[in-house]
Parts: structure tokens; C-alpha cells; sequence
């Protein structure tokens, strides 16, 4: 489930990367995971990578991009002169590649590869026109991110979804992009919200705080370094969970909240797991 910061830290992991390298070979192994002629990006070299809420752009010369969605178990790992891999923690950061979750391998002309796993298939890489990124539905739809939407336009958001319980409003990606489930949580947390409030009854000082709960949450876990190899793979060779650095309730449930001592419930809300401090969180 790789949300914003998860996807941030790829890009910045690629960056350093793949950077002015050229695509010498694109392997389809699943067509599904692949929407363009992979024959066309050939010779293409990279020119910038980039990012709108969860969704990865690398820019390619002659005009067009490559629009990467993990949704729920994609992984891109790139293999080099060092191995750098980030989406979807599981084996694939460190097995030997191919495996049965490759899906798309891209070759560059100094002998590095770019894999994208992708476990259950509902991610892609899809090939488009850098100029109409903007006019594809899922990215045409997605509101601001914390960084950039106002208290005002985000408290006018939430009115008009005034019946609806407020984490499954900040679920909405066009509400507030790139909260998932684990920040939602976490900003609720924050903020002192409990999550089955109404969206209609959070006050515009809450609205406040949930802005910057939700900025706060999503650089802590960029700043852990989110879903990648490094976490994944601890110095002393067992695995880590990149959660246990940064998320106070989410995967909590039944523990003793870090402020009060009191337990964390965990609920359903929008038939999403949710997890909160019924002490601070009102
Ligand atoms: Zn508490």
C-alpha cells in the first residue's frame, strides 16, 4: 500500500539513479502492467522524475513520460552498481530478479535494470504524452496535497461532505491528495480527531490542525526514509518495519497509546481498518 511519502522516497531514490541514463530495452512479462508500445521508448534517455500524490512521473526526451501507479503491492527496484528498492516491502527488495511478481524490465545502455514487481497486478506503467499528463482522469481528479491546499479551501471540501465520517473524507483523493490509510490515521492522531467524527462538524481549527498533521506524518516517515531496502533489511541482517519509525496507532490496535497510556481501538470506518486513541482523540 506505497502512499505519498513511500512514492517521494522512490523518486528521490531514482533520481540519484537513473538520472540522463538511456532505456536500451523494455521487457513486457505481463501486458496487463504495461499500457504503450514499449518498442517506441527505446533509445530514450531520462530527463526528470517526478511526482502528483502517489503517482510517479519519469519524463522521457521526445516528449513523452512514464506514469507509474503501484496501488496496492508495486515495487520498483533498481539494480546497478547498488540495489535500491522501494514500493511494497516483501522478499523482492533483496531476492535475485527476475522473479514471479516482475512484471516490466527496463534496461538502460550502462547495463543497470529497473524491475517493476508488482505482486496482485493492479499497478502499471503507462506510457503518455508529457504536455496531457495533466488530463489523465486519475491525475485530472486529484486535489491539492498538504503543501499546497489552503484552511479555507480544504474547511469548504469538507462541508460539502458534511455527513460523511472525516477519515473517509481524507481518503478522498480529490478532497486532499496522497493521504492513505496508514496517514490518515496518523493525521487523525495528530491532530486529536477521532476518526468517526462528521466531516461537517470539524471546526476550522481542526481543519487547521489536520493540515498540518498530515504534513507533519508524511515527512517524519520521509525522513525515516519510508518503504524501501534500507528499512526493510536491518543492519544486523533481520527485517524491519518501516512503520515501527514513524506511525503512533496505525497496526497499534490493542497497544497503549505513546501520549496517554490509554489503548488503541481499532475500528472500521468507510470499511477501512482505523486505528485511534479514545482519551486524545475526540
Ligand atoms: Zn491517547
Amino acid at each position: 500500500m506505497p502512499e505519498l511519502p513511500e512514492v517521494e522516497t522512490i523518486r528521490r531514490g531514482l533520481e540519484k539513479r537513473i538520472l540522463n541514463k538511456k532505456i536500451v530495452q523494455v521487457k513486457v512479462l505481463e501486458k496487463k502492467s504495461f499500457i504503450g508500445e514499449a518498442e517506441e521508448v527505446l533509445g530514450r534517455k531520462i530527463e526528470k522524475l517526478g511526482r502528483r500524490g502517489k503517482v510517479l512521473i519519469i519524463e522521457l526526451s521526445k516528449g513523452e513520460s512514464f506514469l507509474i501507479h503501484l496501488r496496492m503491492t508495486g515495487q520498483l527496484i533498481y539494480i546497478g552498481r547498488e540495489r535500491f528498492a522501494g514500493g511494497h516491502p516483501n522478499e523482492s527488495f533483496v531476492e535475485e530478479l527476475p522473479n514471479k511478481q516482475t512484471r516490466v524490465i527496463i534496461e538502460f545502455s550502462d547495463g543497470a535494470k529497473l524491475f517493476f514487481n508488482d505482486q496482485r497486478k493492479f499497478g502499471f506503467i503507462k506510457v503518455v504524452k508529457t504536455e496531457k499528463i495533466e488530463e489523465e482522469a486519475f491525475i485530472r481528479k486529484l486535489g491539492k496535497e498538504p503543501w499546497e491546499i489552503t484552511v479555507e479551501e480544504f474547511y469548504e471540501k469538507l462541508k460539502r461532505h458534511k455527513n460523511s465520517a472525516i477519515k473517509a473524507v481524507i481518503l478522498d483523493q480529490e478532497v486532499i491528495a496522497g493521504l492513505g490509510n496508514i496517514y490518515a490515521d496518523e493525521a487523525l492522531y495528530f491532530s486529536g480527531i477521532r476518526p468517526t467524527r462528521k466531516a461537517g462538524e470539524i471546526s476550522k481549527l481542526e481543519a487547521k490542525r489536520l493540515i498540518l498533521g498530515a504534513k507533519t506524518v508524511m515527512e517524519r516517515s520521509l525522513e525515516a526514509g519510508g518503504s524501501t531496502i534500507k528499512n526493510y533489511v536491518k543492519a544486523d541482517g533481520t527485517r524491519g518495519n518501516y512503520l515501527d519509525l514513524f506511525a503512533k496507532v496505525y497496526g497499534r490496535g490493542g497497544e497503549k497509546c505513546e501520549k496517554c497510556g490509554g489503548e488503541i481501538k481499532k475500528i472500521k470506518v468507510g470499511g477501512r481498518g482505523t486505528h485511534y486513541c479514545e482519551e486524545c482523540q475526540k
